[in-house]
């Protein structure tokens, strides 16, 4: 089958990985003109473990882990009052979300076919395949549409309708960027938080390098989600006379050329497909970064989605039915993870019995553990 996939993202491309494997032709379309390297580390748990090994992955991935130690919190002054564990922040293995976008792509882009700079902006679902327009190609005809095209998808939009009826907000706006390591971190992360606002600095790439967030409670408000600018406007106002090292962070964020800024929300759809059409990752049931299992979703689902895809001999109707029973009891599970992060994130200044509590409850899997994936034919 010829299959188009919306977004070149982990889920995107995992998905066009494991569709090449299974005999099908993928064509990924990207809206950014390139891949989008920025973003924080994320964490792999459980499962995606496996995924990655059935990839053939996962010794790259375990070369490029952060290896990243407990971390501090600090207090306006800087001053270290509690340790926060590795993992409750890194999980069973963490690398560079960037990293990872990078060897997903290396591993698909002479298998799948990527288009960079487009994107959807019509579906007309025909008896026999999807006809897609885009703002810049010709139309196309495919099999089937995938948007794995992430919170604010293109494609549930188009298919579903708007994104109020399928977003729910946590509560919590966050902006990513990359910043040089000045305050000399070595594998560990300082971490200042505030009634209602946070923010923390962790060194990467070998100390080489830096990644800062900022975090502030907020009801949803509107603001131009492609307006770097007025993010950077935003960002400002929000944290303006805060201590530590907010001020510099400021700076910061006004300078550096990867902000990522977005809610913390998460997607909720009664179905996740309609006719040939259907959504994987974010797009379809966004945890929200406070579940720290987003990444691992999305490598789950393209590998679950190819999979029952497979079983099913191209039968799309009984795939996509398969692929939802398969994730639903996995997705709610993370939802639950993803509210329950937002509820206690603005704690203010936690105890350390609090954050060793956190640690003693969080997941942990023994590092390449193989579990409970079904096998699908190949
Ligand atoms: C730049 C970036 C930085 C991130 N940083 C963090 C982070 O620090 N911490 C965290 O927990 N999560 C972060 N996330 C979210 C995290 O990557 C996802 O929760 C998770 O990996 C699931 O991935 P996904 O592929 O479903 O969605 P995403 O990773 O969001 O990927 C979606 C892809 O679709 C593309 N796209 C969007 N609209 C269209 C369109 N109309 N047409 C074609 N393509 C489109 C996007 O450019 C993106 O490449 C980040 C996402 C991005 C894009």
């Amino acid at each position: 089958m010829n299959i188009l996939i919306s977004g070149a993202g982990v889920a995107g491309q995992a998905l066009a990985y494991w569709l090449h494997r299974h005999g099908h032709t993928a064509t990924v379309v990207e809206r950014a003109p390139r891949l989008r390297d920025g973003g924080f580390a994320v964490d792999f748990r459980g499962e995606a473990l496996d995924v990655l090994d059935r990839m053939g992955l996962l010794g790259q991935v375990r070369a490029l882990d952060t290896q990243m130690g407990d971390a501090t919190m600090v207090d306006a002054d800087g001053r270290p009052y509690a340790t926060l564990p590795a993992v409750v922040y890194a999980g069973d293995l963490e690398i560079l979300k960037g990293d990872l976008t990078r060897l997903l792509h290396e591993v698909t882009c002479d298998v799948a076919e990527y288009v960079f700079g487009d994107s959807v902006t019509r579906l007309e679902e025909q008896a026999d395949g999807v006809r897609v327009e885009f703002e810049r190609g010709a139309p196309r005809t495919f099999d089937l549409v995938v948007g794995a095209d992430g919170l604010h998808s293109r494609t549930r939009a188009l298919a579903f309708g708007p994104e109020e009826r399928f977003l729910r907000h946590l509560g919590i706006y966050s902006a990513v960027f990359s910043l040089d390591n000045y305050l000399g971190l070595e594998h560990t992360g300082l971490l200042y938080s505030v009634p209602g606002k946070a923010a923390n600095i962790f060194s990467a790439r070998g100390n080489t390098e830096a990644r800062a967030a900022l975090h502030f409670a907020s009801e949803r408000f509107a603001y131009d989600r492609h307006d770097l600018a007025e993010q950077r406007r935003i960002l400002a106002r929000r944290f303006a006379g805060e201590g530590w090292e907010i001020p510099r962070l400021l700076r910061e964020v006004a300078a550096c050329e990867d902000l990522y800024f977005d809610a913390n929300a998460q997607v909720e759809m009664e179905s996740w497909s309609r006719g040939r059409i259907t959504l994987l990752g974010d797009a379809g049931y966004c945890a929200a970064p406070t579940s720290g299992r987003g990444t691992s979703q999305a490598l789950i689902g393209a590998y679950v989605l190819a999979g029952e895809l497979a079983a099913a001999g191209g039968d799309h109707v009984r795939a996509f039915a398969a692929y939802e029973r398969e994730m639903r009891g996995f997705v709610a599970e993370h939802q639950k993870a993803g509210r329950e992060g937002a509820e206690a994130f603005f704690m203010g200044t936690p105890t350390q019995e609090l954050l060793d509590m956190l640690a003693a409850g969080m997941p942990h899997t023994e590092r390449g553990a193989v579990v409970r994936l079904k096998d699908y034919p190949a």
